[in-house]
């Protein structure tokens, strides 16, 4: 299961996970959005079963999930992906966006894995990827936030992996870089920041969503089997240059 998988970088994970053999829940907030992403991965060859919820709504997450491990199957693989961007200054960063950012970016992962953990626990077996990013590492101007959000969310991937490890779950993060996608398109079509972009970047260049799915299939596959609590990096080298 991918939450946000209706577009962006999460159907792009769903499909690379669909390629790599794995059935797909797709989540996503907008119902007439999945619809378009699962028939995309029908017509793939993919078995895709679609279950739109909202994320950041823990009672709705627990009944969703319940049910659907009840009436048709183990989740195995789950990857925390909803997740949004909102930019202001941070001297005038309204406390409702700053909320509604924690909420999504950060509580929505603790939601979806303790209603999707409890049940890998009991089969002791599971893996999640919960999607970090580079300001898992590195701040940026106006986006303090986010920066948070994407910081908590690696640790709270550590501590999900020292309490369920010892179940058989293996719990990691993935961190890209600078991906070409919906949230970024403003920035895409910022000549200066795609400038800035490939100067800073040792690759040169933006990333393309593609570039993400060995990283994804490896976490969600035997090969991690003794890897748990690691922030993956897929991110042309930005984090490591300066
Ligand atoms: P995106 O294109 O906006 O896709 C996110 C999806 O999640 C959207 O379909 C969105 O629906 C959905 N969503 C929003 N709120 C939800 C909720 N409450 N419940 C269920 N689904 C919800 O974003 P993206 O660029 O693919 O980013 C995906 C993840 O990667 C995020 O966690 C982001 O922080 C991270 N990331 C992205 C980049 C990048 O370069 N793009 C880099 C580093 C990390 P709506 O559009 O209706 O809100």
């Amino acid at each position: 299961m991918v939450t946000g998988s209706g577009q962006g970088i999460g159907f792009q994970l769903a499909c690379g996970l669909a390629e790599a053999g794995a059935e797909i829940i797709l989540n996503d907030i907008a119902e007439d959005r999945l619809e378009n992403a699962a028939q995309k991965l029908t017509d793939m060859g993919a078995t895709v079963y679609k279950l739109p919820f909202d994320v950041t709504d823990a009672n709705l997450v627990a009944e969703k999930i319940d049910t659907f491990e009840a009436e048709v199957g183990p989740i195995d693989i789950l990857v925390n992906n909803a997740g949004m961007q909102y930019r202001a200054p941070l001297e005038d960063f309204p406390e409702d966006k700053f909320d509604f950012l924690m909420k999504l970016n950060v509580n929505s992962v603790f939601y979806v894995s303790k209603a999707v953990g409890k049940h890998m626990i009991a089969r002791k077996a599971g893996k999640i990827v919960n999607i970090c990013s580079v300001q898992t590492a590195l701040a940026r101007p106006s986006i303090a936030p986010y920066t948070g959000s994407k910081g908590a969310v690696a640790n709270l991937t550590k501590g999900m992996a020292t309490d369920w490890a010892r179940h058989g779950l293996q719990i990691n993060g993935l961190a890209p870089g600078y991906f070409k996608t919906e949230l970024t398109s403003a920035l895409v079509a910022d000549a200066d920041f795609t400038a800035w972009l490939s100067n800073r970047t040792p690759a040169g260049r933006w990333g393309d969503v593609s570039e993400l799915v060995g990283a994804c299939v490896f976490l969600s596959s035997k090969a991690s089997s003794f890897v748990n609590g690691h922030v993956l990096y897929v991110d042309g080298g930005i984090t490591v240059s300066v």
